[in-house]
């Protein structure tokens, strides 16, 4: 068992979707795409940039610190812009699922076949956060979304999250 994931007996730790819709309803503006570093900052977490031309050997995608004061995400500034909003609701995951602090999450940590539960968790609530169930219905019945492309660009995530979304709210077989 990772240590990680015994802060909170499972019975007491909020789902990912319940987690994510709590921090959409209490810090999001209601724009697309969410902000992640945006809540991040309401919830008093420091969100540090790392990688990078000055940072070359940062060699991780991101990184939860709970350790002690204010909590710390790191993000790989050096990834797609994509990624990094990702690996920021996903450090975000972490820290509102009550995990302790991280690992440094390697890239293989964001992947959908990551067998860690935490690691899944934190990114189920990173696809919760980034791409709200009501409003992916919204733009859907609009019908002027054609393709996967669209519901990226609308919600600022790669198109694989957005298929993997979509069937996991049964919207694509
Ligand atoms: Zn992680």
């Amino acid at each position: 068992m990772n240590p990680a994931a015994s802060t909170l007996p499972p019975s007491a730790a909020p789902t990912p979707a319940r987690a994510a819709a709590a921090l959409l309803a209490r810090h999001w503006d209601g724009k697309l795409p969410v902000d992640p570093r945006r809540i991040a900052a309401a919830l008093g977490i420091r969100v540090v940039a790392r990688g990078g031309p000055d940072d070359p050997g940062y060699a991780y995608s991101g990184y939860f610190d709970n350790s002690g004061g204010q909590p710390v995400i790191e993000y790989n500034q050096s990834e797609a812009v994509v990624r990094q909003r990702f690996t920021i609701a996903h450090e975000l995951g972490h820290y509102a699922l009550g995990h302790a602090s991280s690992p440094r999450d390697t890239p293989a940590n964001f992947s959908t076949r990551v067998a860690d539960d935490v690691e899944r968790l934190a990114n189920r609530f990173a696809a919760e956060l980034l791409i709200p169930a009501k409003e992916l219905r919204i733009l859907l019945q609009t019908g002027k979304f054609k393709d996967v492309a669209d519901f990226a660009a609308a919600f600022w995530t790669s198109q694989l999250a957005i298929t993997y979304r979509m069937q996991g709210l049964g919207l694509i077989p």
